[in-house]
């Protein structure tokens, strides 16, 4: 079960304007807050207008921003202080997801190991998602010869990667299919619906299609 109690959190900049233009007034900065749970082995898609926090919220759940008040836990174990890496999820960032310098196959195989030395069982789990994102004849290549969709196939195969071969039970997943025609969506929904129920993941996800949360089954929070 992941639970979010009113997680709350305000940059910097927006408190700044807050001060300056007094609490109450409309150019005054923006809080971002949260309160939903989801039980384990279910999904919720977090659903709202561009700048209203979704990338936020997914930031404070993943370690790398600290909230000013509320609570994240998952399996009743507070996640709030441990640091990034220590916090049992893998994360899809919205942008800037892929090494430059590494190719395809590389760029999956660092979310199993920083080295990339990988076991047999984790060679064979970077070929099944090779095959699920269907770029197999891809893997030797570098993301800058690859379509923005392509690269966002490679970027949610490192995480498809992370689910099948380790201990992540949450799947935290910003615009996921940004840059992908509508057979690629259901593709890549149905791929993460099938992992999510033989690993009993836990998935919150970002979106603007009512139709990607309906894909996932997933339970709608808006924003
Ligand atoms: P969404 O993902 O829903 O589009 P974000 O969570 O990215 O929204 O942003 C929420 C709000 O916080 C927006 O108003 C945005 O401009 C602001 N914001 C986002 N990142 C930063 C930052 N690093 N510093 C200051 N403000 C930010
Ligand atoms: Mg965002």
């Amino acid at each position: 079960m992941l639970e979010i109690d009113n997680l709350r959190f305000t940059y910097p900049q927006a408190r700044d304007a807050r001060r300056t233009a007094g609490e109450d007034s409309a150019s005054a900065g923006a809080i971002v807050q949260a309160n939903f749970r989801i039980a384990r082995g279910r999904s919720t898609a977090l659903m709202g207008g561009s700048g209203c926090g979704k990338s936020t919220i997914l930031n404070l759940i993943a370690g790398f921003l600290q909230p000013q008040h509320g609570e994240a836990r998952f399996d009743r174990r507070s996640l709030l202080g441990l640091a990034p890496a220590q916090r049992p999820l893998t994360y899809l960032f919205q942008t800037h997801n892929l090494f430059p310098h590494l190719n395809v196959r590389q760029n999956i195989a660092i979310g199993l190991h920083p080295g990339m030395r990988l076991s047999a069982p984790q060679n064979a789990a970077v070929a099944q998602v090779l095959e699920w994102v269907c770029l197999p004849e891809f893997a030797a290549r570098n993301p800058s010869s690859l379509s923005g969709g392509q690269q966002q196939r490679v970027a949610l195969a490192r995480c498809l990667a992370r689910c099948l071969a380790g201990n992540r039970p949450l799947l935290l997943l910003d615009e996921p299919f940004n840059g992908l025609d509508e057979t690629l969506r259901a593709q890549m929904s149905a791929r993460i619906l099938a992992l999510q129920k033989t690993h009993s993941l836990t998935v919150l996800i970002t979106t603007h299609q009512p139709q990607d949360a309906a894909a996932l089954q997933a339970e709608v929070v808006a924003m």
